[in-house]
């Protein structure tokens, strides 16, 4: 993993944007917007190596403002709030005539177009 470091930090629209650099790579990241130009600080809702970067820069330690709320324990705790019930055995289940006389089989084989996967060379 290459080192990032911050170069500058520059108002941008009154907003304050720290320029990351990872080698040969550059980065902005601005804390007020929660965005950063890899992407995934807004995608993913979660602080990424280079906003990491930044906080750290700054002395923050509670990290969890700038992580969504779906990551955090609350949300797993409500995922799982509501009763999963088992299903009866197999045996016990209720279907109509239509159902127990359908007969579900597989999808037809058609060969695509192209080279085979047994003929592929692997790349090394
Ligand atoms: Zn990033």
């Amino acid at each position: 993993m290459y080192p990032l470091c911050i170069d500058t930090i520059e108002k941008i629209g009154g907003k304050t944007h720290s320029f990351v650099y990872e080698v040969g790579r550059r980065y902005i990241v601005c804390l007020e917007q929660k965005v950063c130009t890899c992407g995934r600080f807004q995608l993913d809702e979660i602080s990424c190596a280079q906003t990491i970067v930044v906080l750290k820069s700054k002395n923050v330690t509670n990290m969890h403002p700038y992580c969504s709320d779906y990551y955090k324990l609350d949300a797993l705790a409500k995922t799982y709030e509501v009763p999963m019930v088992p299903m009866l055995d197999k045996e016990d289940w209720s279907l109509s005539d239509n159902v127990l006389e359908e007969t579900v089989l597989p999808p037809r084989y058609k060969r695509m177009f192209g080279r085979s996967w047994k003929r592929r060379k692997k790349c090394r």
